[in-house]
């Protein structure tokens, strides 16, 4: 029996911005089944970050959902609060962004970026803490781990500092992980490395994932089932083999 971990049904996002109301999300409607992973791809402004940033509830505040639902295996989680919704993340759902840079602190080693979030959400000591931040980093394939979290983030590599934010995205064991253009910004080489491990991460932890990007080659081999975004809908939405021998819309 497959288990339906998200339900996003009709979902309508508007901004407010300076020039009137822009219509970002214009009925968005998806389902995931445990396990697998869907990807949205779209040209840029198409709804791919709304759409995943409506699911955390982490929308800027001049954005108006208008109408929809997004259910979290059942539950409705555009009617959680701000409280409920923090033990949501990170924990039951975490998200990858595009700039590890952006989700790393710059300023702190990265032992201690992981250890903290393993602090924070449990009573766990600090060598605890710190030993399991170094079993992760070994998981994402950082050489020498122990070494290696007592430097800071500017002295990894892209595509590690993206391993680092996997790594410290997944502490928790979420086991729905949303990845907006994770790989966008890495070196064609270092992509398929990147790519390969989150598969592999899928196959042992039994991972779901929302994997966006924004062409279609990056997804191919990593995809289920893939929703093409255009003008904030979903215009196709098919398996992935389909989607390659067989495109309906134009814009695909
Ligand atoms: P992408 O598919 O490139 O990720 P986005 O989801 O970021 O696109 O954006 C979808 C649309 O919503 C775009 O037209 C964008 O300009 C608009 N939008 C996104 N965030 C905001 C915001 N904070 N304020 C106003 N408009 C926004
Ligand atoms: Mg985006």
């Amino acid at each position: 029996m497959s288990e339906t971990i998200l339900s996003i049904e009709n979902l309508r996002i508007h901004f407010k911005t300076f020039a009137g109301e822009v219509q970002a999300i214009r009925g968005v409607n998806l389902t995931l089944q445990k396990g697998e992973t869907l990807a949205l791809v779209g040209e840029s402004g198409s709804g791919k970050s709304v759409t995943a940033k409506s699911v955390m509830q982490l929308l800027s505040n001049n954005a108006m959902v208008k109408e929809g639902s997004i259910l979290f295996k059942g539950e409705n989680l555009l009617e959680k609060s701000e409280h409920e919704m923090q033990s949501v993340r990170g924990k039951e759902i975490a998200i990858i962004f595009q700039d590890p840079m952006t989700s790393l602190n710059p300023t702190m080693k990265i032992g201690r970026q992981i250890a903290e979030v393993i602090i924070k959400h449990e009573k766990a000591s600090k060598e605890e803490a710190y030993k399991r931040a170094e079993e992760l980093l070994e998981l994402v394939g950082i050489p020498n781990p122990k070494e290696r979290m007592k430097q800071y983030p500017h002295q990894f590599s892209g595509g590690q500092r993206q391993r680092i934010g996997i790594a410290r995205a997944l502490v928790m064991q979420p086991d729905f992980v949303i990845a907006d253009e994770p790989i966008s910004a890495l070196d064609v080489s270092i992509q398929a490395q990147v790519i390969n491990m989150l598969e592999d991460l899928q196959r042992e932890r039994g991972l779901t994932y929302l994997f966006i990007a924004h062409d279609l080659s990056m997804v191919k081999h990593i995809s289920d089932r893939i929703g093409v975004m255009y003008l904030g809908k979903i215009v196709e939405l098919t398996d992935a083999d389909e989607l390659y021998s067989n495109p309906k819309h134009p814009y695909t």
